[in-house]
């Protein structure tokens, strides 16, 4: 069956503006389990739209909503625990921790995210996850997956489980292959103090220039990018100066080194959502300590200013949210919407590049850029369709009526087009879900 979307505003991703009166048509996964994609992406065609046979479905949007590539959520800590348990225990156990971050994947297709970056899965949940997903045993998001997080003894996040404490080069190097073989995609490092840990100031360096350089070497012999963990300006500079292709946070981050991530066409996910005002209420529901509202409130006006000059230079920032993509937050929307919102408020992003920073940029950081994150004939079908103009009010992005992965429907709740042919979760789960799920 194919699905026409007519009379329907298309933004595709990509930075271009908005073709007002189009036509989108996607062979679906009914009755064609193994052909399914984008047909079609345009203005309104008769031609196109007299193919259309009986059996297919033909959706009339009136103008009234406008389809999106799904989005592209690139920090994600599927088995978030908070506040974590400390001296490196494990308070779920490998078994229940894979069933707790599946549930929290299959969520984030709730809220419009087809693709997800872990970034840190002990025991390797993340690539079970991504393989039961590939495989077409479980319905997820694509899943990119980073394994075991890579720190140095006593770094950042140590005291949690999922992180392998390396010193050294030749134990970073180690490990690096250890997560290569085991099917991941990306390997993370923990470079920075970061704003929990209540042993660590936000900007320590903790991980060596030559150690760092050892997990680069061995990664891109494989192909694959290398993520970290970064606060100061220093680190970053010097992390980036040595091939690093993927800085996370960015609490503050000079006009050079935002101008050398540019030149090197390097990737950076502020994940702003950790230092805003919203996350100081969802530290606070989740018990943390107090130091940590006030390393947030500290590091907030540097971070903005980092997102805002890395809007400037024209690097190519992501949509990471260090949050679980269907989380609530204080102000009404999910943690991806929020990191949306706050790219627009303090990063002087427009909404038409926060939806290429969440989609095209986002695919490309992920090394999906061929098969997803934008509409064209021959992807993916994976859509956000979504009531408003989200392009000219990010506002409206809160508002997704309908989601496709991979030519299979999510759910609609488009009038006269309702449809729910996936749901781990029940009605109302949002307001129970992410971190806040009673398990
Ligand atoms: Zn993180």
């Amino acid at each position: 069956m194919n699905v026409y979307l007519k009379n329907v505003r298309i933004v595709d991703g990509t930075g271009s503006p908005a073709i007002e009166d189009g036509l989108l048509v996607y062979c679906s996964t009914v009755g064609n389990p193994d052909k399914h994609g984008i047909l079609y992406v345009g203005p309104m065609n008769s031609d196109v739209l007299a193919k259309a046979e009986k059996s297919d479905r033909i959706m009339d949007l009136k103008g009234e909503y406008t389809v999106t590539p799904g989005l592209v959520n690139t920090h994600v800590h599927l088995d978030l625990q908070m506040p974590g348990a400390g001296f490196r225990l494990d308070p779920l156990g490998p078994a229940f921790r894979a069933l707790k971050a599946y549930r929290r994947a299959a969520e984030a297709l709730e809220v419009g995210v087809t693709t997800l970056r872990n970034v840190g899965g002990g025991d390797f949940f993340d690539v079970a996850i991504k393989n039961a997903v590939d495989k077409g045993m479980l319905l997820g998001p694509r899943v990119i997956c980073c394994g075991w997080t890579l720190m140095a003894h006593g770094g950042h996040g140590s005291q949690d489980y999922g992180a392998i404490e390396c010193t050294g080069p030749v134990e970073f190097a180690k490990n690096t292959r250890l997560n290569l073989i085991a099917g991941c995609d990306c390997i993370k490092v923990g470079m920075t103090g970061g704003l929990e840990g209540a042993h660590e100031g936000l900007c320590d360096r903790q991980v060596t220039n030559e150690e760092l350089e050892a997990v680069i070497w061995v990664a891109h012999q494989a192909g694959k990018k290398v993520a970290a963990h970064l606060s100061d300006d220093q680190t970053i500079y010097d992390s980036v100066s040595r091939g690093l292709d993927s800085v996370e946070h960015g609490y503050a981050m000079k006009e050079r080194t935002v101008k050398l991530i540019a030149e090197k066409g390097k990737y950076y996910t502020p994940t702003l959502s950790v230092s805003s005002e919203d996350s100081i209420d969802y530290m606070n529901k989740h018990g943390f300590p107090a130091r940590n509202f006030a390393k947030a409130d500290t590091a907030r006006a540097g971070h903005w200013e980092a997102a805002r000059l890395a809007h400037q230079y024209g690097v190519k920032v992501c949509v990471g949210t260090d949050m679980v993509p269907s989380d609530p937050v204080k102000r009404g929307c999910t943690a991806t919407q929020l990191e949306m919102e706050l790219l627009v408020e303090h990063a002087e992003f427009s909404p038409l590049e926060v939806i290429k920073a969440a989609t095209s940029v986002g695919a490309e950081l992920c090394g999906v850029a061929d098969i997803t994150g934008t509409l064209k004939p021959g992807y993916e079908a994976d859509l956000c369709v979504v009531k408003g103009k989200p392009d000219l009010n990010i506002y409206d992005m809160r508002d997704i009526q309908m989601v496709v992965k991979g030519g299979g429907i999510v759910f609609s709740r488009i009038p006269n087009y309702e449809a729910r042919n996936f749901g781990v979760v029940s009605e109302g789960h949002i307001a129970e879900g992410g971190t806040f799920g009673n398990w």
